[in-house]
């Protein structure tokens, strides 16, 4: 008697299918889309609103807001002019990619070159859910602590880009550079990594040169 041989099926999760058909309505519309995750106040729609300021005379940006409920960050997104929606979660911790698809329906995608989305502020979940973006960044921030990449590794892993934020406040923490960056290392080496300020505006500009260069590699691709 043959012993018998599972059929091994690589089967994908409903939200995988979701995210695989936003990611071709987004090439369709040849839309470059960027996920940032982070924990709460971090500075995800600080660094949303001086990416818009700098780059809007150049691309067209639209912004997709996950938020548990308010329309706060939507609305400060919508003031610099560009299109925005707001994705309320109803309490979810994550968005996935069945809200994002409700964004896309709402959004003129065929007028968009760079879409931003900002995922709900939250360091465990939102990794685990594909979203159908082309890149995914991590935003973490000086008060949070150097030890973030040791104690949430899944969200560290999977990015394309880490930036630090709130490094004019590195005088007043306990927080060592070196060290974060050799955690962030060991789980994704080689990953790009801009410690930058969003109230000062220091080191903007090598997160806004590595944005703008994978935009146009998207576009010239
Ligand atoms: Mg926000
Ligand atoms: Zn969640």
């Amino acid at each position: 008697m043959s012993p018998q041989v599972p059929v091994v099926e690589h089967i994908l999760s409903a939200n995988d299918r979701l995210a695989e058909a936003n990611r071709a309505r987004l090439d369709a519309a040849r839309v470059f889309a960027v996920n940032l995750m982070a924990s709460p106040g971090a500075g995800k729609t600080s660094l949303i609103l001086r990416t818009i300021r700098a780059l809007k005379d150049r691309w067209r940006i639209a912004v997709v807001e996950g938020d548990l409920a308010s329309t706060l960050d939507a609305d400060r997104v919508a003031a610099e002019g560009v299109p925005a929606v707001q994705i309320a979660t109803g309490g979810e911790c994550h968005l996935d990619a069945a809200m994002v698809r409700s964004g896309l329906d709402r959004l003129p995608l065929d007028s968009v070159d760079l879409l931003i989305v900002e995922n709900v502020g939250n360091l465990v979940c939102p990794a685990e859910f594909r979203l159908g973006v082309h890149r995914n960044v991590l935003i973490a921030s000086v008060p949070e602590g150097d030890d973030k990449p040791y104690k949430y590794p899944p969200m560290y892993r999977g990015v394309d880009a880490v930036v630090l934020n709130k490094i004019d406040v590195l005088p007043a923490f306990e927080f060592n550079i070196e060290y974060f960056r050799r955690g962030v290392e060991a789980l994704n080496p080689g990953v790009a990594f801009f410690p930058l300020s969003c109230k000062t505006g220091e080191g903007l500009d090598g997160w806004l040169d590595w944005l703008e260069g994978e935009l146009r590699a998207y576009r010239e691709g």
